[in-house]
């Protein structure tokens, strides 16, 4: 290797191998290097589960196609039931023998700290193990999601040792005191859409808080979270309290299930929420939490601020991630006596968007996951299409070989009967609604089924309070859309969008029960 230049560095993948880009390969591919943040043919990510803090391999192998190239084919471990049962036993045994829940939490922020640091200095390979499987970005992985999983273990290794119990004011003959403890088992199951970032959300609280965690990611998406907890035990976090096993909606079903899980957190689909919510009252009543599906409206008032730079914001509403994304600014609601114009603005500024693989410098909009997935947003497309939308841009997939990819669309004249109106379509789709005053925006702002997050736009700011009080959504944004770096608000739904909240103060106290401790004291 020495003397051979490489366009850019190499990617560890896991502590035994460093992988390079294949030298043979190189010369005739040197161009397109440049244009690449790494070549995904180097990125070999060890397939398996994470149980009792040592990598085991999967009861099967599966094949899982990367969705920026369908030619490139990784392999993932794939959990047995027995091997659910497995990693929830050695959280259990983990969580009463290891001494994580009753460690002081000042030692057990200080592994948090040490692994947030391990995933800072592992950043570029947890991007290309994100970026390979997912429709993340390499450079959006590198710039916020591996920076939000270190964040997040920081943010809640702070909360250890900061949330208190209390006293509670009896009369002076006895004293009362409600102190809080861990639950135990956490089962964790993520979604796809942004692996890293919705994992880290409910694992770092979880065990900040003293549990042990078994992490289910989606069948998908496998490969960065695996990495993650090889770093933990690295860290010092003991042996068998950070598990993640791999495997579709069974072993999630199974893990749900265990008699052995104490809490259910969930991130995904609302029909799927709804599945565990049964399964979890059923297996025991377990707590769950579910952070669900959205529809979010951009509401924009005649009035609002700089339309050009609105128009941008709104078009990154739906465009970012290709709309995979569950806060998508999926509805403009827009005044009628502005419509026109602002509707032109936002088309024009969803348009020239490149598409192309995550490891490329030039790709702004990134591939839909799966056909499935694909087929979907296209079905939504000209159901509505034949219900009475009109189609302004876009419309279509676009052609492509190795991967899936949907034109930035938007649709007018949407009515609430229309699926682009009533289904969460998760993808670069635009549905248009106008309205005449104040009343009919905030109706139309109010889904029947959805109420994950809401943007208001405009200058006068008692309107934007005053909407932002009628609407009905765990989030509104006034003037602005889309989540900050910034972990202290708590996020999650209304309605059919969740239960429950992740991050902020709320996000690490439902990992922790309360107990009421008497005293009597007599006279
Ligand atoms: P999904 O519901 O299909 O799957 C999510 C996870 O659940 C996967 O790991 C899957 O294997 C698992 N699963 C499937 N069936 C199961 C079952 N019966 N029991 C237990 N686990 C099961 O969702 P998805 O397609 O991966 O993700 C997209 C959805 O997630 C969208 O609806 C999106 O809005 C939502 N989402 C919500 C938020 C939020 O914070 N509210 C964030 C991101 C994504």
């Amino acid at each position: 290797m020495a003397g051979w230049r490489t366009p850019f560095p190499p990617i560890t993948i896991n502590s035994k191998a460093t992988c390079w880009p294949t030298p043979s390969r190189l010369p005739e591919r040197h161009e397109r290097f440049h244009s690449m943040f790494f070549d995904p043919r180097s990125v070999r990510p060890s397939p398996g589960l994470f149980i009792g803090g040592r990598r085991v391999v999967g009861a099967e192998t599966r094949q899982v196609a990367s969705p920026s190239d369908f030619s490139i084919r990784l392999d993932a471990g794939w959990a047995s039931q027995g091997q659910v049962d497995e990693a929830v036993m050695s959280a259990r045994h983990a969580w009463k023998d290891s001494g994580w829940g009753t460690m002081a939490p000042r030692d057990r922020a200080n592994i948090l700290y040490r692994f947030a640091d391990l995933v800072d200095a592992h950043s570029a390979e947890i991007a290309a193990l994100e970026a390979i499987a997912s429709a993340r970005i390499y450079s959006e992985a590198m710039a916020r999601d591996v920076k939000v999983v270190s964040g997040t273990l920081r943010f809640f290794g702070e909360y250890a040792d900061k949330v208190e119990g209390q006293v509670t004011a009896t009369s002076r003959s006895s004293l009362s005191m409600v102190v809080h403890e861990p639950y135990g088992v956490v089962a964790a199951i993520a979604p796809w859409n942004f692996p890293l970032i919705l994992a880290a959300w409910k694992f770092a609280p979880a065990l900040a808080a003293g549990n042990a965690v078994v992490l289910k990611p989606s069948e998908l998406t496998p490969f960065a979270t695996l990495r993650l907890a090889e770093l933990a035990v690295e860290a010092g976090v003991p042996q068998g309290i950070f598990n993640v096993i791999n495997g579709d909606g069974n072993a999630g079903s199974a893990l749900v299930k265990h008699s052995e899980v104490d809490y259910v957190t969930f991130t995904g689909s609302s029909a799927t929420g709804s599945r565990i919510m049964a399964d979890a009252a059923m297996s025991g009543l377990k707590p769950v939490s579910l952070e669900l599906g959205g529809k979010g409206p951009q509401v924009v008032f005649a009035d609002a601020p700089d339309i050009e730079r609105l128009a941008q914001t709104v078009a990154r509403g739906i465009t970012y991630n290709s709309g995979q994304v569950c806060f998508a600014g999926s509805r403009l609601v827009v005044e009628r006596s502005v419509a026109d114009r602002f509707i032109d603005l936002v088309a024009d500024a969803m348009t020239g968007l490149k598409p192309g693989e995550t490891w490329s410098k030039e790709t702004s909009i990134p591939p839909i996951i799966n056909e499935k997935q694909i087929e979907r947003i296209d079905s939504i497309v000209r159901d509505s299409v034949s219900d009475g939308a009109e189609i302004l841009i876009g419309g279509s997939r676009i052609d492509h070989d190795t991967a899936l990819f949907f034109q930035p669309t938007v649709l007018r004249g949407v009515t609430t009967e229309n699926r682009a109106y009533r289904e969460e379509i998760f993808g670069p789709v635009l549905a248009v609604q106008e309205f005449e005053d104040f009343d009919e925006a905030i109706a139309l702002a109010n889904h029947p089924d959805y109420g994950l997050t809401a943007s208001v736009h405009t200058a006068d700011i008692t309107r934007a309070f005053k909407a932002a009080q009628r609407i009905e959504s765990g989030t509104v944004w006034l003037n602005d859309w889309g989540r900050r770096t910034d972990l202290t608000a708590p996020f999650g739904g209304y309605k059919k969008s969740g239960i429950g909240k992740d991050m902020g103060r709320a996000g690490y106290e439902k990992y922790l029960k309360s107990k009421a401790i008497w005293l009597e004291l007599g006279e």
